[in-house]
């Protein structure tokens, strides 16, 4: 069965986020891993495609949100600046054994509400 297409809403307020939608739903979206020799990205643009990797994004509020957990002491700044360094350190061996197992061992929640202060 075909993939449902998503309608194209008409939001107010914001037309960059209007083009923007627009823009996606051209499609040549790709999720894929990503890799460069020095530095870690979360995607590329070449020519009308554009590439996503999810390693990057997801590992970066994974780390941040288990060092909030294990460190609980730690101020925001401290765990901002630990969870970047500990992403730069992996190797994309590494980051892809964490992808992996993050993929293996997430599980879906319909939604969490925070709090103002939160
Ligand atoms: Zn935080």
């Amino acid at each position: 069965m075909a993939k449902k297409r998503p309608r194209l809403t008409r939001k107010r307020g914001w037309s960059l986020g209007q083009k923007l939608w627009k823009e996606f739903m051209e499609g040549r979206v790709y999720e894929c891993i990503i890799t460069h020799p020095s530095r870690y990205v979360y995607g590329a643009q070449i020519g009308k495609d554009v590439f996503v990797d999810p390693r990057t994004s997801v590992l970066t509020v994974l780390l941040h949100e288990l060092l909030h957990r294990l460190q609980p002491n730690w101020s925001e700044a401290r765990v901002h600046r630990e969870s970047k360094h500990a992403l730069a350190c992996m190797s994309e061996e590494e980051k892809t054994d964490w992808w992996l197992a993050y993929e293996m061992l997430k599980r879906n929640h319909k939604s969490v509400k925070l709090k103002k202060g939160d």
